[in-house]
């Protein structure tokens, strides 16, 4: 094709860095699929930027990718092609943006304003699985199983203390974790009250409402969703493995993690349906379109099953799971960013 197509990276969101480490590996692989790409990057206080096009990866090295800004009026689009001596319109968006302003709906609703379609889900979709309440009371009332939490929001005259919120949830270890963000970052597992009260003003910093959820003994399981505009497609199911701790931003990210993604996951192939057709459930039952990933727990003790959370713009990083799993179906990067573009414009 030779769409025009619009990447936006970066961002306030505590997920920034990871952006850019997506939108170095989403512009490489669209670059196989139309010549007319435009790498947009929001910066750390959300100015909009655009970078050297000509580059092989402008996301790598921001300050070398020759950032221009550009000014609110520059928005309109056609201005853009000009200052890159192109000729045409922006045909699409292609927001790599995890977390806040990019997954939460912000930016969806700023493309709804422009009139410009883009990949993924709606404004309200985002803003649904962003947030981990909503999401867990639209899959609760689902019948989709879900872990019970309790919600904690800043303004609160009084929070519990640490020995409450176990009462509560009936467990002696807990999760305190950000209503709205991700890459488990200002996640907490907590098992006293100093920590409670440590993770409690740490997940405060990232988000003004925070969950806490019991902590469970579990393997972790996520299956990616690929949605064409007709048939929703469950991929096949990919297990983290780590020794210590949980699958926190270390283990995600840096080079010393020890975390193992088995792919596929060695799970008993009804369990793997039951994987498949609730995480179909739940993306339409948000209302998602395009993509996403839904994280699963698989209790070590019983092999019971709870929907931990969906991401509508999951990471696309040599080591996320989302691309490698539908790499293992035969599904190179590319391909799979062609039929995510064929099915934004279908909508
Ligand atoms: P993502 O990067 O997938 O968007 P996130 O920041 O949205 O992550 P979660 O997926 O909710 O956060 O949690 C991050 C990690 O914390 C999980 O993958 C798991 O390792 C651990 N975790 C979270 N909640 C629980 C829980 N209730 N019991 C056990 N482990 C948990
Ligand atoms: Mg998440
Ligand atoms: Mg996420
Ligand atoms: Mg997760």
């Amino acid at each position: 094709t030779n769409l025009h197509i619009a990447i936006v990276a970066g961002s306030t969101s505590s997920e920034h860095d990871v952006s850019l480490t997506s939108a170095t590996n989403i512009y490489r692989a669209l670059k196989e699929i139309t010549p007319n790409l435009y790498p947009l990057y929001l910066d750390k206080t959300n100015q909009w930027m655009l970078l050297d096009a000509t580059l092989e990866a402008p996301y790598q090295d921001i300050s070398r990718a020759k950032p221009i800004l550009l000014q609110k009026e520059d928005m309109r689009l056609d201005i853009l092609s000009k200052k890159q001596q192109k000729i045409g319109q922006i045909d699409l968006f292609f927001p790599a943006l995890h977390g806040k302003f990019g997954e939460d709906g912000a930016i969806q609703g700023y493309f709804e304003l422009l009139g410009i379609s883009y990949v993924g889900a709606d404004v309200t979709a985002s803003a649904l699985a962003m947030d981990k309440e909503f999401t867990k009371i639209i899959l609760a009332d689902a019948g989709i199983p879900v872990l019970p939490h309790l919600v904690i929001n800043k303004r609160d005259n009084e929070y519990p203390s640490f020995s409450d919120a176990c009462k509560e949830l009936s467990r002696d270890i807990l999760f305190v974790k950000p209503a709205r963000a991700g890459s488990s970052v200002g996640i907490s597992k907590v098992q006293d009250q100093m920590q409670w009260e440590e993770a409690l003003t740490l997940a405060l910093l990232h988000d003004d409402k925070i969950l806490i959820e019991p902590a469970l003994a579990v393997r972790e399981v996520e299956i990616g969703i690929l949605d064409d505009g007709e048939q929703v497609h469950a991929s096949i199911a990919g297990e983290i493995a780590y020794e210590k701790g949980f699958y926190d931003y270390e283990q995600k990210y840096s080079a010393e993690s020890q975390v193992q993604l088995h792919i596929p996951a060695l799970i008993h192939e009804t369990i793997l349906a039951e994987f498949q057709q609730l995480a179909i459930k739940a993306h339409q039952k948000l209302g998602i379109k395009g993509l996403s990933r839904v994280d699963f727990f698989l209790t070590k003790d019983s092999n019971e099953i709870f929907l931990n959370e969906i991401n509508t713009l999951p990471g696309f990083t040599d080591k996320s799971m989302y691309p490698l799993l539908w790499q293992s179906m035969g599904l190179s990067q590319s391909h799979l960013l062609k039929k995510l573009i064929e099915s934004s414009l279908k909508s």
